[in-house]
């Protein structure tokens, strides 16, 4: 397996990490039809769509850098399973090596492109990083995303925050738990919607370009 991490280096005091997974499902246990469950999903909402954000968030920061140096990390092996010990190894490995007084906060997307889409504040975001996932819905309600950013709490999910939350990093994971085609072969790009991937996408630019480190 791989981890893929590319550092923007913009000179500036803090780094902050983005992170998606890149890796999808093996099997898709959930499918309605059982002949199915065996294969491999397409993960066009869980895993594409938050690698699309950052490859964005690339291009655009490339352009004109925000007031932080940031780390993009795309983990593999988190959808392994079937269970929680084979998921989250790319974050595992990552959290293992890395120095968290390298990193300011965290942001993880997952599962963010949605037709519908509703980012309720995930609690153990909140447990390991209240004050990012404060600050971050503040403004994101501050700049009009606050339909899709609400104010309240959603499910609590185990995903690649959690190993980086335990080592140290404050990391917060946007995630739309609410998706019907959940680790099935309908995980496709038709369930998705460009409109969603750009609301996720600015709102995390304009965090991180309101920041004053
Ligand atoms: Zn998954």
């Amino acid at each position: 397996m791989w981890n893929i991490v590319a550092e923007m280096d913009f000179g500036k005091p803090k780094t902050v990490l983005l992170l998606a997974h890149w890796d999808t499902r093996p099997s898709a246990e959930h499918d309605d039809d059982p002949a199915k469950r065996d294969n491999p999903i397409i993960g066009a909402n869980d895993g594409a769509s938050g690698v699309a954000v950052l490859l964005e968030l690339m291009r655009v920061f490339k352009e004109n850098p925000p007031p932080v140096n940031v780390t993009f990390l795309f983990t593999d092996g988190e959808d392994v399973g079937p269970s929680l010990n084979e998921m989250l190894l790319g974050a595992k490995h990552f959290a293992k090596l890395a120095n968290p007084k390298d990193y300011w906060y965290g942001i993880l997307l997952d599962m963010i492109g949605d037709k519908d889409l509703r980012i309720p504040k995930e609690p153990n975001s909140v447990y390991y990083a209240r004050t990012l996932v404060d600050r971050f819905y503040r403004h994101a309600h501050a700049i009009g995303l606050g339909e899709t950013f609400p104010d309240v709490l959603g499910p609590w999910i185990e995903d690649d925050h959690i190993p980086l939350n335990q080592a140290g990093i404050p990391t917060m994971n946007l995630i739309d738990f609410d998706y019907p085609y959940w680790h099935t072969t309908q995980d496709t790009p038709d369930k998705c919607s460009p409109d969603s991937l750009g609301k996720v996408g600015r709102a995390v630019e304009s965090f991180l370009r309101s920041e004053r480190p």
